[in-house]
């Protein structure tokens, strides 16, 4: 019996953002036609992409992940026509939010069709919908003849990928290509808004935020409670949220609070625990970064520039995870427009562990 070769290594083809190279594109689409999955970068993160509309791509999917499967996943989609065939009838507000942020970090959840298999939702009825702004992955759309269906590229719980070597790093050998067009522009993943439910109301805050939505819907959009508490006493209702995500190894604290104090008591901090032989790292804003004194100082960027802050956070995790520190403190980075984004982010990273001085 002629017995095949099966290449383990995970193929990362390096493409223009702007724009791909035709050839490696159709290759990467034959793939996802053939029901194997391609990571490739969006806007937002990285993104694990599979054929949407077949159950077994949705299977591999959470297989590579290790992710839950009732977690359910985005569909990615290229036209805006692609939404009737995924959703059982399009809410007139979608056609609105469509017009006004597709492509873009907006993902909106409706009733789903019943082209869309049970596997990609996790089970729900509902469906998840996005049209990323990335030509690599619009191409990807397109010239795979699929919609798509990709959740972060990441291990599950670890911090999203922000480049193509984050993803590398965690899904080598168990992915069929990375498409690699360099680092992300937001860094954070999309705003999710359900619209579903009576008001319009955001399960995931991002780089769309409530009050810009609100603002082109021109109705109250309200924000899931689930997501702000910080006990279990609410259960978010993206499955998602519910789950240790984003996190580094190492335990993390964050300190707020006015800035000299906050920089005095992450060194006394610090102190103790170096005191104790721990490898500690610092993640400061480029103001500060001079003024600590740790092993590690990680500067994620300027604290007025809250759209670099978004960008750096994960790759920012990822290395407390590569230089094997033992404690991480942290500023905190309560922006005004995406603020609450990036610290939905930090909070889950640190396990909700904030301390105020
Ligand atoms: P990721 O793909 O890793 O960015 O995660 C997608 C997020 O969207 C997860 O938190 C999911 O739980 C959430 N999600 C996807 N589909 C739905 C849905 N139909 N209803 C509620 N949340 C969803
Ligand atoms: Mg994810």
């Amino acid at each position: 019996m002629e017995s095949k070769v099966i290449d383990m290594e995970t193929l990362i083809k390096k493409v223009d953002s702007e724009h791909p190279d035709e050839r490696a594109m159709e290759e990467a689409g034959q793939l996802i036609a053939a029901g194997e999955l391609v990571a490739f970068p969006t806007e937002t993160v990285y993104g694990l992409g599979g054929d949407a509309l077949r159950p077994e791509a949705a299977a591999k999917i959470y297989a590579a992940k290790g992710r839950p499967s009732d977690n359910p996943l985005i569909v990615h989609i290229a036209d805006f026509s692609d939404l009737e065939r995924v959703a059982r009838e399009i809410p007139p507000q979608a056609r609105k939010l469509a017009e006004a942020f597709w492509p873009g970090p907006l993902t909106m959840i409706v009733w789903k069709s019943d082209a869309v298999p049970s596997a990609t939702t996790g089970g729900m009825d509902t469906v998840a919908v996005r049209m990323p702004n990335h030509p690599v992955a619009l191409e990807l759309i397109r010239k795979s003849g699929c919609l798509i269906a990709a959740p972060s590229a990441n291990t599950s719980g670890r911090p999203s990928p922000t480049e193509a070597q984050h993803v590398a790093e965690d899904l080598s050998g168990r992915i069929a290509m990375i498409l690699d067009g360099g680092p992300v522009g937001i860094g954070i993943e999309s705003t999710i808004i359900d619209l579903t439910e009576e008001k319009p109301m955001v399960l995931r805050p991002g780089y769309i935020t409530p009050k810009m939505l609100s603002e082109v819907l021109g109705e109250e959009v309200v924000i899931d409670p689930g997501i702000i508490a910080a006990d279990d006493t609410r259960k978010p209702k993206a499955p998602g949220m519910k789950y240790k995500h984003y996190a580094p190894k190492a335990d993390m604290v964050i300190v707020d609070g006015q800035e000299n104090a906050v920089v005095d008591k992450i060194n006394e901090l610090v102190r103790q625990k170096q005191a104790e032989g721990m490898k500690v790292a610092v993640i400061a804003t480029e103001e500060t970064t001079k003024r600590y004194d740790a092993d590690v100082v990680l500067c994620i960027g300027r604290r007025s520039d809250e759209d670099a802050i978004a960008q750096h956070l994960y790759r920012i995790l990822r290395e407390c995870d590569e230089l094997d520190v033992g404690e991480i403190y942290s500023e905190s980075f309560q922006t005004p427009r995406i603020g609450q984004a990036i610290m939905n982010r930090l909070l889950k990273a640190a396990g909700h562990t904030v301390l105020q001085v």
